[in-house]
């Protein structure tokens, strides 16, 4: 089996969320497809230890949003990889309260969903939920959608475990230009790496800043771990 041939495949990246008035929590996924027009019906898959698995499930009623290409990292870290078991993950962004009771994300968000589940599929890992849109909207954005191959090539981020289109094997490294070989570190939480050639622009590090130099309150720009958990990559 090629694993390669599962990089050929395309997908979007999106917030789900879910609750139930009281209780409510999102994550990043990739596996947000629409499966008929009419009814308009999507699909979204699950992993059954999400937090937002189970709010799915008792809830009914789920949110899409569609994020925007140059979504803030530190926002796909806090959906993507924090659990919403021991974070609020909405205390600190934009949101409302939808029609159905679920938390609709509105930063870097350009359109969203609310649907009503229909059908619930259990695909062993995950759940496939199949919703009916109830209510959806757009939001003033230039930017075109973020895609997963942008994310991961451009982003340079990888996919937590729980992501149906996660492979445990390590991923293909892409081509890159010879530079100045700067030793890299990786974060041990979400595998993102810190290229000192590239420094990290979006929190003021200038290219050519090295691992060591970074200041001890720094953090992973994906999933907001310290630089503690980072290492040398071999
Ligand atoms: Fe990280």
């Amino acid at each position: 089996m090629s694993h390669e041939a599962f990089y050929r495949i395309t997908y979007g990246l999106y917030v789900v969320g879910s609750g139930d008035g009281d209780r409510m929590n999102g994550f990043v996924s990739n596996t947000v497809f629409q499966v008929t027009a009419s009814p308009a019906r999507f699909a979204v898959a699950c992993n059954k230890d999400n937090f937002t698995c189970e709010l799915i499930r008792q809830s009914g009623v789920y949110s899409i949003s569609v994020l925007q290409q140059e979504a803030r990292a530190d926002l796909i870290g806090l959906f993507g990889y924090k659990s919403g078991r021991t974070v609020f993950k909405y205390e600190t962004v934009s949101y409302r309260t939808g029609r159905t009771g679920a938390p609709v994300l509105l930063e870097d968000t350009l359109a969203w969903f609310e649907c009503r589940v229909v059908q619930t599929i259990d695909v062993g890992t995950h759940m496939l939920f199949v919703g009916e849109v109830v209510e959806s909207g757009v939001l003033p954005c230039s930017e075109p959608p973020l895609t997963y191959a942008y994310y991961r090539e451009v982003k340079k981020g990888k996919s937590p475990k729980n992501a149906p289109t996660f492979i445990s094997s390590p991923e293909p490294e892409r081509a890159e230009p010879v530079r100045a070989s700067l030793p890299k570190y990786s974060c041990a939480i979400c595998g993102h790496t810190y290229d000192p050639a590239a420094g990290d622009p979006d929190s003021g590090i200038p290219p050519g800043t090295l691992f060591e130099d970074l200041p001890v309150d720094w953090c992973c720009p994906v999933c907001g771990a310290a630089k503690s958990e980072f290492s040398r990559d071999s």
